[in-house]
């Protein structure tokens, strides 16, 4: 993944990373001028002491150094472990723990947050060295852009890339959100993070024209596969915007580069909706935006359309293997709504169905499948059958087209007494189509009549008017939905309680209702 050579042959000159920083465009770095610093970046590396198998870890907001220090990492044949810069001092400080990190870079103060002094109190004492991009003096780090990008490190020590580890060997090491529990390292090759590019980058037909921007993090599995790295195996332009969710920044971006191509969960269409509709931008360079991490509602795709005249692709992956399956240029429109894609080209997925019912596990097999979770081995192999099949505790139903429709997380489903289970996401897709409903999510609560079983509560955020619970159960009738899978209490919220990254904690919800309905 390091070796531009190539590029800088074919297109030397062409922009790869333009970065902004808040709302200035910082600095452009062409093919040939990216080469260079990760040749020097390596050679940091190494007076640092770092060599294969070394753990250097990013905790990082969006900035153009991260995708030369990726690269210098592979050169050297260290491992990277990227940390998303909502992690405060404890979790960094786990993070940091657990991958055994060398070396961390971070950046000084941002706003309220003091990033340096965080990663001071966080580093344990495995940690040798700690750099800040910006005022490194203020947490006695090392100062980054002097230490990486002025000092001509080249020259003292050569790198030979072929002395480093394979392309099979580890190579990266991100943390999964925590959705379920603890945060799992998974532990990726670059050929596992290879192919996870290749899922994307061939079903949307992506060239070396392309412009790319993702307001994700891009220490976190889609920025970091989707910006950092699928632009430079295309040989095309990564537009960097610090992750700081402005959509606002994110649509003058697409409107200044003619970027043609991003990704943004659906937390962020809702915001690109909102500002859109106040002051529109020129968004007509996009060919396509891709939504993922977490369920579109199909209303949110009719949006798009209206408002961008855009076509909405879906896409379903998991920290442990990427983007596995995506809906494609030749989908039928609005079929976003509808599928969550097929798989291709290196992944087989696999729905396991009890007889006569409709959604089960999704399994998962091939070439961008991590090769396990650090430190854990047993989790892993619990997740894996003997035919290499990896069980990602998703539930899917078939999308009538070969692809798949992910219904919920097997964590989430609500067991009723008659045995019956519920799937949340299926139910809350087909509440989210009742005018009154903005957002939901179904809750499971204990059931006075059998022990262990569960009733159905619907958690609203009401639009408007908000509906009483027989509306909601018309709307559900006239949806043709079977009433084992109604909702049998509904309650209100001013909002549902989310993580970082947008998905919606259902463990605070359902201790809640324990309390209420005791
Ligand atoms: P943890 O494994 O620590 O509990 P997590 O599973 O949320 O956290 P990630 O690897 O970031 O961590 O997220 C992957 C999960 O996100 C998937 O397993 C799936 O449940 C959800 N997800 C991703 N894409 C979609 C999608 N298009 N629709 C619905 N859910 C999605
Ligand atoms: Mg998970």
């Amino acid at each position: 993944l390091d070796d531009l050579a190539d590029a800088v042959r074919e297109r030397g000159d062409h922009p790869a990373v333009i970065a902004y920083e808040g709302r200035e465009c910082v600095r452009t770095l062409t093919y040939a001028e990216l080469d260079r610093l990760v040749t020097r970046f390596a050679a940091a590396l190494v007076e640092l002491g770092v060599g294969p198998g070394d753990d250097v870890a990013a905790y990082l907001p969006n900035r153009w150094q991260l995708t030369p220090l990726y690269l210098a990492c592979h050169r050297v044949g260290a491992v990277v472990t990227p940390v998303i810069p909502i992690l405060d001092v404890r979790e960094l400080g786990y993070v940091l723990r657990t991958a055994g990190a060398k070396v961390c870079v971070t950046v000084d103060r941002i706003g309220d947050t003091d990033y340096g002094a965080r990663l001071a109190e966080a580093a344990p004492d495995t940690l040798a060295h700690r750099l800040v991009i910006g005022d490194a003096a203020a947490s006695g780090a090392i100062d980054f852009d002097e230490f990486f990008v002025d000092t001509p490190w080249e020259e003292r020590h050569t790198v030979d890339p072929e002395a480093a580890l394979g392309p099979d060997d580890p190579a990266l090491l991100l943390y999964t959100s925590g959705t379920t529990g603890r945060m799992k390292g998974v532990v990726h090759s670059q050929n596992t993070l290879y192919a996870s590019v290749l899922a994307v980058s061939e079903p949307h037909r992506l060239t070396a024209e392309d412009v790319i921007s993702i307001p994700n993090f891009h220490t976190h599995m889609a920025g970091l596969a989707y910006a950092c790295y699928m632009p430079l195996l295309l040989h095309a332009t990564d537009v960097v915007q610090d992750a700081n969710q402005d959509m606002e920044l994110l649509l003058d971006i697409i409107a200044t580069h003619r970027v043609t191509w991003a990704y943004a969960s659906p937390a962020y269409l809702v915001d690109m909706l909102e500002v859109q509709r106040k002051e529109p931008r020129d968004t007509s360079s996009v060919g396509q935006i891709v939504s993922g991490s977490a369920p579109i509602q199909p209303r949110l795709i009719t949006e798009m359309r209206e408002v961008f005249d855009l076509p909405v692709r879906a896409l379903w992956g998991m920290t442990e293997n990427g983007a596995v399956t995506v809906t494609r240029a030749d989908d039928p429109e609005g079929w976003a709504g509808q599928s969550d894609g097929r798989a291709e080209p290196s992944m087989e997925i696999r729905i396991d169905r009890e007889p006569g019912a409709e959604e089960g596990r999704l399994l998962v097999r091939g070439a961008s499948q991590c090769l396990g979770y650090l430190g854990q081995r047993d989790v892993y192999e619990a997740c894996l059958d003997e035919d290499g099949w990896f069980d990602t505790s998703d539930l899917a139903r078939d999308d009538g087209r070969g692809g798949i429709r992910i219904t919920g997380r097997t964590a989430d489903q609500i067991t009723r007494a008659s045995g019956m289970k519920v799937s949340t996401l299926y139910v809350e897709s087909v509440l989210t189509r009742h005018p009154g409903v903005r957002e939901v999510a179904l809750v499971g609560y204990p059931d006075p009549r059998v022990p262990s079983a569960e009733l159905v509560c619907a958690v609203v955020v009401a639009e408007g008017e908000p509906p009483t619970l027989e509306e909601l159960r018309r709307h559900l009738a006239e949806e043709k939905m079977a009433e084992v899978l109604w909702p049998d209490r509904l309650q209100f919220m001013w909002q549902l309680p989310k993580n970082s990254l947008g998905k919606v904690l259902r463990q605070p919800l359902r201790e809640r209702l324990e309390t209420e309905y005791a």
